[in-house]
């Protein structure tokens, strides 16, 4: 069921609270009628497609989990941050994003067509830092807020003390950062960003969704989930390891889960990111095709 937050807002909680590959939308009824990231409830979002004209769907980024029942809403225009926007308009351009290759890259690429309704469909509004999105009496102003994808953007209701976050989720599990263009660093400059600003009600994408106030203490705990994984790859490094040795570690989702392959990939997407870092940094090195631990930062 909608839940009023503000005069005009709504959210829609996603099924399952929120975890993938639903996450929670808002409904914002202005002069004109916005929907974020609708991957919440299908019956609830058939609902508001029949009686409701929906003149743009806003995409946070452009993961699968987040524009999944935009199908439902063929007339609306689509606005997503203008890094994003080609992966929208294109499922090769968002299998290369996903880094998916031979095989898989073909499974993938009917999954996001049959379950996730993929169809590329032209972005009309490209969103950059600081674009202000006039609905009517409301604006959303837009935050970059990268690392997650490219593209990825909070959005700001100003004048509501909103801010919708995404997938700056702040869940137990940390950050995700698995794709070609994600990146460690960016997202720890974003979630900082965030955390910094105050007296606000929070949106989260997924799991529990509002936070009101201040988000210090959550975006720290969330941040320390990306030391606690790279703390625990340097420990295993101090024996070579192969890529393969390393990702069956499962430093990111610590157990076996299913689907197999979905997660293994997801674990070598991740843990890729981390061994990049490290190796930049100079704390790792690569030799005949494993990876070891080689000094520790000086402070
Ligand atoms: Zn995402």
């Amino acid at each position: 069921m909608p839940e009023k937050i503000r005069e005009q807002i709504y959210l829609l909680p996603g099924l399952n609270r929120g975890k993938y590959p639903y996450c929670h939308s808002l409904l914002v009824e202005d002069e004109l009628t916005v929907l974020i990231d609708p991957a919440s409830d299908p019956e609830e979002l058939k609902k508001i497609a029949a009686r409701k004209k929906v003149d743009a769907i806003i995409l946070s980024h452009y993961h699968e989990d987040h524009f999944w029942f935009s199908y439902l809403f063929p007339q609306a225009e689509l606005w997503t941050p203008e890094p994003d926007a080609p992966a929208l308009e294109s499922l090769d351009r968002l299998l290369d994003e996903y880094r998916m290759q031979g095989e898989r890259r073909e499974i993938w690429r009917k999954i996001l067509i049959e379950q996730y309704h993929y169809q590329a469909r032209p972005v009309s509004r490209r969103l950059k830092e600081g674009d202000r999105i006039s609905l009517g009496k409301m604006n959303i102003v837009v935050l970059h807020t990268p690392g997650h994808t490219p593209g990825h953007c909070c959005f700001h209701f100003p004048d509501q003390g909103l801010i919708y976050l995404a997938d700056i989720d702040l869940s137990r599990f940390g950050p995700w950062y698995g794709d070609r263009g994600s990146d460690i660093d960016q997202t720890i400059k974003s979630v900082k960003r965030m955390a910094g600003l105050i007296d606000q009600t929070w949106i989260a994408s997924h799991e529990q969704a509002v936070f009101e106030g201040n988000i210090e203490k959550e975006a720290q705990q969330y941040l320390s989930v990306i030391k606690q994984r790279e703390d625990q790859l340097c420990a295993l490094l101090k024996e070579p390891k192969t890529i393969e040795e390393i990702v069956a570690a499962r430093i990111i989702y610590k157990k076996p889960r299913e689907p197999k392959d979905f997660y293994e990939f997801g674990e070598w997407s991740m843990i890729t990111k981390h061994l990049e870092r490290l190796l930049k940094s100079g704390q790792i090195v690569r030799e005949s095709g494993k990876y070891l631990f080689a000094r520790s930062l000086s402070a």
